[in-house]
């Protein structure tokens, strides 16, 4: 009889709604984890539900495969614990034993292509998808909530407080440069995004020079927008990729550290 038995826990992004899944060759089983319930709180109730199919005409031999290892270690820690799921999780394995030779909990790494993770991780989202009831909630959950509530307004407070400056163009995802750009390249991007590019303009806004004129072409304002016309760069034509644009902003800023030392 197949010994494996796969478990994963899955959380909304929002931590509204969690779940459970469990594979093995014999069953599949996916449960909602309970309203507000974490990640963590999946992972675990993943492994209760798998323990609540081992009985005596289940494999003598049985391991449990998680990809988290908080939850194997609070389920093995000697620690006593006040979240009511764990509480729960380590009965059942003590039940569990009288009834098993060897019952091993591993740990397995998670989205690496191991087939009965994987279905695992779809049969807890698929539990996620779930209606949730409403379970006593666990200290973990009310941080999880607190942190939730706290992060969700100050998010929606900084988002206000970005409106109307030229940094908003980074709330929206579209027009965010993509995180894996070269390092050079983001930064770049980012400082002509944001404003904060170093440039005349930007310089004299925080003081560190008089002037906000172009050095290079002696012909209006260093901004943003100036170096993308700037007499002084003709020789170095932008596509208007990201990369390109961050190619013309190093050289711009090259060719600013070589002019004579501000005064
Ligand atoms: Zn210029």
């Amino acid at each position: 009889m197949d010994p494996y038995i796969y478990t994963d826990g899955s959380a909304t992004e929002a931590n509204k709604n969690a779940g459970a899944g469990v594979y093995s060759s014999l069953f599949q089983l996916s449960a909602p984890a309970g309203a507000n319930a974490t990640n963590f709180d999946g992972e675990v109730a993943a492994i209760t539900l798998a323990l609540g199919k081992i009985t005596h005409a289940y494999a003598k031999n049985v391991v449990l495969l998680s990809d988290s290892r908080a939850a194997l270690l609070a389920i093995a820690s000697e620690r006593r614990s006040t979240n009511a799921r764990i509480f729960a999780c380590r009965k059942s394995i003590e039940c569990k034993r009288e009834i098993v030779k060897a019952l091993v909990m591993q740990w397995i790494p998670a989205h690496c292509g191991i087939p009965g993770n994987e279905e695992a991780d779809r049969l807890a989202r698929l539990g996620a998808s779930q209606s949730q009831p409403l379970l006593p909630i666990t200290m973990d959950m009310a941080k999880e909530m607190a942190r939730s509530a706290i992060t969700g307004s100050a998010e929606e407070r900084s988002r206000g407080e970005c409106g109307g400056k030229n940094w908003a163009a980074l709330l929206d995802p579209k027009r965010r440069p993509p995180w894996t750009l070269p390092r050079a390249v983001s930064v770049a991007c980012f400082r002509l995004a944001t404003g904060h590019d170093y440039l005349r303009h930007h310089l004299k806004r925080i003081g560190v020079t008089e002037s906000s004129d172009c050095d290079l072409c002696g012909v209006g304002e260093m901004t943003s927008d100036h170096i993308f016309a700037c007499a002084a760069m003709v020789d170095l034509p932008t596509d208007g990729s990201y990369i390109g644009r961050a190619k013309l902003y190093w050289a711009v800023r090259n060719k600013m550290a070589e002019m004579p030392p501000l005064a």
